[in-house]
């Protein structure tokens, strides 16, 4: 068991009791107890945090960084790797409630139009019977799947009071013009979640682009997060053009939002998200015939939740 001391110990309390962190309040945590300045002393930095990972490994924890991609801020958080949503979103949750979870960024990561967001009233009149119909086909009778009582009467209040304690959680947030998005944890928690759902990446750091803009070019699928467009059209002067198709990518920046970009990795500054205004669109319902297509994105863990599902309706 790798050694830790009070130092790697206090963070650790401070994720775990306070949630995700912005990285400004990180690194003033570390700076603290170093009396070091991430910046200043980046070798230090990883390795007191590649320590604290060895130690958190053996629980099946991980100490990771993320960007909040509608604002671009950097947050530092514990995730749970444990591929299944039980346990990442604790004994908190019913059953109903992870489903709803799981429709709602279901939902957000498969706009096209990639707004990272999905208004209240969709969220609200999200189908959690598609939840299940994924994987509980084979049990359906006469056609007709069986759909958990606890999922069919999940009702509207239910759903208005679990999406309130999701985003004070920060498995959600609201967005400045009230539509709902991913929240921090959900970023940090995510991550191998996109991959393994082909949720498109981001053309310069390769991860996924939930809220991204879009090559304006028909047929080409590049899609790239509004600050790192930022910072690709501050390396390249004059050559504002997507780097997969060559086309003239739309791109204003003023002075006020002029990039300082110390550390490459992830920058301390963050600015509010410029660049071409994509119209809204419409996210398509998605249509019976398409719940068991491969186009239908699952959360891990999902046969755990299925499990849980049908052993609940035989406690009943
Ligand atoms: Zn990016
Ligand atoms: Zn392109």
């Amino acid at each position: 068991m790798t050694e830790l001391n009070w130092r790697h110990q206090t963070v650790i309390q401070a994720l775990l009791s306070r949630g995700p962190l912005k990285e400004d309040q990180f690194h003033r945590i570390f700076t603290g107890l170093t009396g070091k300045t991430p910046g200043s002393d980046r070798q230090r930095f990883d390795d007191f945090l590649l320590k604290i990972n060895k130690a958190l490994s053996y629980v099946q924890f991980e100490l990771r960084g993320c960007r909040f991609q509608y604002d671009g801020q950097v947050y530092y958080g514990v995730v749970n790797n444990v591929s299944d949503e039980e346990s990442k979103l604790g004994t908190k949750y019913s059953v109903a409630q992870i489903a709803f979870y799981k429709a709602i960024i279901e939902a957000i990561v498969q706009d096209g139009a990639a707004q990272g967001t999905i208004s209240n009233i969709d969220a609200l009149n999200l189908r959690l019977e598609n939840q299940v119909l994924m994987g509980t086909t084979s049990q359906s009778h006469g056609g007709l799947p069986h759909v958990p009582p606890a999922l069919k009467n999940f009702s509207i209040s239910m759903k208005e009071k679990t999406l309130d304690e999701l985003v004070q959680d920060q498995w959600l947030s609201v967005t400045p013009d009230n539509y709902i998005g991913l929240g921090v944890r959900s970023f940090l928690d995510l991550r191998s979640w996109f991959r393994s759902n082909d949720v498109p990446a981001c053309e310069v750091c390769n991860e996924a682009g939930v809220k991204a803009a879009l090559c304006q070019k028909e047929g080409c699928i590049a899609r790239i997060h509004e600050y790192c467009l930022k910072k690709l059209f501050s390396e390249r002067k004059g050559e504002r053009v997507c780097p997969s198709c060559g086309t003239q990518w739309q791109y204003t920046v003023t002075k006020a939002e002029a990039v300082e970009d110390d550390e490459p990795n992830y920058p301390t500054q963050s600015q509010p998200p410029v660049g071409p205004k994509k119209k809204r669109l419409r996210r398509n319902e998605i249509g019976d015939g398409d719940i068991s297509g491969s186009s239908q994105a699952s959360l891990p863990g999902g046969p755990n939740l299925r499990r849980s599902t049908r052993s609940s309706i035989r406690l009943q």
